[in-house]
């Protein structure tokens, strides 16, 4: 049996780098799922569609074939044979993320897809919606958070260096809206699942978070290897 560790959370919390490292020194793959979303919206946003309106998004789907590939460890991100693992990190394509992700379609689409990596790896899977909906037998549930302010601060940061990059302001602007349009959907919204362990990395350097979820994963594993 292959062990899961579902880890959830708001836009910014730290969830893909803390994630990523972790599994890179545990040997488990890290599956990013919110790169889903954000393949489908950059799809919809190529061929002119309008996000906003369900039924342009729902057209394109039969159109649509992500798929995550692991290469030398690396999470590569493919829609229809390319690779888009960059075109989809613009400020842009997250905003319409958040809006396709709320089209009941949509998640239906893309749950298969997490169940099936879930089932054949030994994975760290991070999204919205993984310890609640996705994996809720997951052998162990983190929902990672910080401060708006925090996690702006590290959001800009990884941007503000890129093209037509946008101010502190905006960014800050855009986590707030992404986290209340996240919690509020109808449909798989954002929330602590009842048997997830909270981590709070507002005060914690990359390292101590990094630290405080491999030390959480490692006591699975162990118990696992039992
Ligand atoms: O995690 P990331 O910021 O890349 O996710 C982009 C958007 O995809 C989120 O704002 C959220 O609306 C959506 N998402 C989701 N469920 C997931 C992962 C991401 O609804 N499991």
């Amino acid at each position: 049996m292959s062990i899961n560790i579902a880890i959830d959370g708001p836009a910014g919390a730290g969830k893909s780098t803390i994630a990523r490292k972790a599994a890179a020194e545990l040997g488990f793959i890290y599956v990013d799922t919110g790169a889903l979303y954000r393949s489908v919206a950059y799809y919809c946003i190529s061929a002119g569609a309008d996000v906003s309106a369900p039924e342009s998004v729902e057209k394109l789907l039969p159109e649509i074939t992500p798929e995550l590939r692991f290469i030398d460890g690396v999470q590569h991100v493919f829609v229809n044979g390319s690779d888009v693992s960059d075109k989809i990190r613009t400020p842009e394509v997250s905003m319409a993320a958040s809006k396709v992700s709320a089209i009941p379609a949509v998640r239906a689409f893309l749950f298969d897809l997490q169940k099936k990596i879930a089932r054949e790896n030994d994975i760290i899977m991070d999204g919205r919606d993984i310890g609640t909906v996705v994996l809720p037998d997951a052998d162990l549930k983190i929902f990672l958070t910080a401060s708006p302010e925090a996690r702006a601060d590290r959001r800009y940061m990884e941007l503000k260096d890129k093209p037509d990059a946008p101010t502190y302001e905006q960014v800050l602007a855009d986590i707030i809206k992404r986290d209340h349009d996240d919690s509020t959907r109808a449909i798989a919204p954002l929330k602590q699942a009842d048997d997830a362990v909270l981590c709070d990395t507002t005060k914690l350097s990359l390292e101590e978070s990094v630290e405080t979820i491999i030390g959480m994963i490692k006591k699975v594993k162990d118990g696992n290897n039992r």
